[in-house]
């Protein structure tokens, strides 16, 4: 790991003033970013990429203790979540795990309790992907400025399998499933001002940009991620090799506005399936206006992975997602 300098940010302008980069923008190999700064919350993820030596920074500034970053609050409306909230925190949280259950769900099987403890939901939101050729030095892949993805002929048994013609990375982040499933939207802050996105649309797949993986600019945090309240059931379920210390190998989120026992609307996320966290449209619209039960459950699985193109050694993939699906969608409709 190389040295650099550490900045101790007690507060939100403070952190603003140090003119942070994103991890994407430094470690572009086409990039010139010497002397840059960037965020670290938890860490967990920061220093991973500098202990492997793919990130090099100058400064780390940290914002670990800004408490008006670590805030949480319930209206009408729905919950406002400061990004600084541990993975925890979020997922002891009796009216998260009441209004929005998909989340608690996501952030209860996170890595480890000891990751969780110190991992932020800001910090899990922006983490890069795991695709081990990304995180070895000893690649330089599309993602670090590269000119191929050695996964699509290579190691790929955890890798995408839809969207992976370009680069097979999958989304990282587990609260991301649950927290597009929900309708979240996030606000981004720079010294230029504030800007809201729906976290949908903050995720963007290589084939608009290999080497990012969100929208986040040059100097902006995440000061704050909203969920709606619909009154709507939702579930997460994940399945990885191990019940703890492991990243998802198929995950799924599912949010369902029902009338009765019928479903007027339903919103089912893959995770671990896709570079970005994926939705399974053709599943959502067999379920309108049905009641969901074990068979129509399973036919929305099926639907859910009709279109995935698997590489050489992931096919495993499609009946998980398949399974994490119709399982996410009888745990809600039951709750
Ligand atoms: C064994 C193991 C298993 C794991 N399993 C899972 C899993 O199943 N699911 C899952 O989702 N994750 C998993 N993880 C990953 C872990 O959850 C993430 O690394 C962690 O959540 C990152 O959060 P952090 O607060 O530590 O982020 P940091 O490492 O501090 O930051 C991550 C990135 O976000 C940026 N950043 C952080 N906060 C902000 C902010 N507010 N504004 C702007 N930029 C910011 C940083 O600059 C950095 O680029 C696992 C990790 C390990 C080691």
């Amino acid at each position: 790991m190389k040295r650099f300098e550490w900045v101790q940010a007690s507060t939100t302008d403070d952190a603003l003033g140090q003119s942070t980069r994103t991890c994407a923008e430094l470690m572009d190999s086409n990039k010139k970013t010497s002397g840059a700064s960037v965020v670290k919350a938890g860490g967990i993820d920061l220093l991973d990429l500098l202990k492997e030596g793919i990130l090099s920074t100058q400064r780390v500034v940290n914002i670990r203790s800004i408490d008006d970053l670590h805030h949480i609050s319930f209206d009408k409306k729905g919950c406002v979540i400061g990004p600084l909230l541990t993975l925890a925190e979020i997922a002891e949280h009796a009216d998260i795990r009441k209004k929005f259950t998909a989340l608690a769900d996501a952030a209860e099987h996170i890595a480890t309790p000891n990751i969780r403890n110190a991992a932020t939901v800001g910090g899990n939101l922006l983490q890069r992907p795991r695709c081990w050729y990304f995180r070895s030095e000893e690649f330089n892949c599309l993602k670090k400025g590269g000119k191929d993805c050695p996964a699509n002929v290579g190691e790929n048994k955890y890798h995408a399998i839809f969207d992976n013609e370009k680069c097979s990375i999958v989304h990282p982040s587990t609260a991301a499933v649950a927290l597009v499933a929900l309708g979240a939207s996030i606000e981004l802050t720079s010294r230029k001002g504030k800007r809201e996105v729906k976290l949908e649309e903050f995720f963007i797949s290589p084939s608009e940009d290999v080497v990012k993986e969100n929208r986040l600019a040059e100097g902006e945090l995440i000061t704050a991620i909203t969920i709606p309240d619909n009154g709507w059931k939702s579930a997460h379920i994940k399945l990885g090799e191990k019940d703890s210390f492991d990243w998802s190998i198929g995950d799924c989120a599912v949010a369902l506005d029902m009338e009765g026992s019928t479903c007027k609307k339903a919103v089912i996320v893959l995770g671990a399936a896709a570079p970005v966290p994926y939705r399974a449209t053709a599943a959502e619209n067999f379920l309108k206006g049905k009641s969901i039960d074990e068979k129509t459950a399973r036919e929305a699985g099926k639907l859910a992975v009709q279109n995935a193109k698997p590489l050489s050694q992931n096919e495993y993939k499609v009946t998980m997602l398949e399974v994490a699906a119709m399982r996410a969608l009888l745990k809600a409709a039951q709750s």
